[in-house]
């Protein structure tokens, strides 16, 4: 059955000490608490990937990812980075899509696709992330608009491609401000999400998909969101950069 996945999402935060203490603690807690069904991943900016893959070693179920790639393959694209160095230094996920991608750095469905396709070339799995924000939520038209996103930048794929893929639905109202989308919501979403992948590629591909929530988890609210039916885990922002925090979302 689908995997449960918590991932941490650094964003643009933190210096080499910091990155190397918060991992240290995260791989200490996680050796001696048991977390044994649950992928955990960091995703940290990339100056951090491999130092962070060091001190991450064999820890079980602990994965290095990162928060973006770009969607060529190498060559003259200066302050890009290919999805074949992140693999080669031991990533093996990446964010793609994020809403702060969308926003700030102009990133198309189209362009997403690209990224995609590159990704998987590579033998990374995609976290790809779609949401709306606050005035498409109150005009109700939320589940047309997150739809829209994902057929626009992945229904060109195969079944075999999109069962390689881990979304994450983070409501952009949700992200950074405190305020989390109730756990019925949450279920709602990626109910209508998943049906969508199983109207183009099936029941037993939309079955097999781990959809993340996003936006404002912490250890206080995690629990209700992720015992919904159709929520395997989440996307975690703030709560990422406090290894208690983390630690304790993952348990
Ligand atoms: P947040 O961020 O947990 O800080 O809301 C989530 C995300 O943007 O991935």
């Amino acid at each position: 059955m689908r995997k449960k996945i918590v991932a941490g999402n650094w964003k643009m935060n933190l210096g080499f000490d910091e990155g190397q203490k918060l991992t240290s603690e995260i791989v200490n807690m996680l050796k001696d608490e048991q977390h044994s069904d649950v992928t955990a991943i960091l995703n940290p900016p990339f100056v951090h990937l491999y130092p962070v893959k060091k001190l991450i070693g064999d820890t079980p179920n602990l994965f290095l990812g990162a928060q973006n790639c770009s969607d060529k393959a190498s060559g003259a694209y200066t302050g890009e980075i290919a999805a074949s160095m992140l693999a080669s230094f031991g990533a093996s996920f990446v964010i793609l899509g994020h809403s702060e991608r969308r926003e700030y750095f102009k990133e198309s469905n189209e362009l997403l696709t690209e990224k995609t396709k590159q990704a998987l070339a590579n033998g990374l799995t995609p976290i790809f992330c779609c949401g709306e924000p606050l005035d498409i939520r109150e005009a109700e038209t939320h589940e047309e608009y997150v739809k829209n996103q994902l057929t626009e930048s992945l229904f060109g794929f195969s079944a075999e491609e999109i069962s390689k893929l881990v979304i994450a639905y983070e409501p952009i109202w949700a992200i950074g401000t405190g305020k989390t989308a109730s756990s019925d919501q949450a279920q709602e979403m990626h109910a209508a999400l998943r049906g969508h992948f199983a109207s183009k590629y099936g029941q037993e591909v939309a079955d097999n998909l781990s959809i993340l929530y996003g936006g404002s988890c912490n250890p206080g609210n995690a629990k209700d969101i992720f015992s919904k039916p159709d929520v395997d885990g989440g996307l975690i922002g703030g709560a990422s950069l406090k290894s208690r925090d983390f630690v304790d979302i993952i348990k």
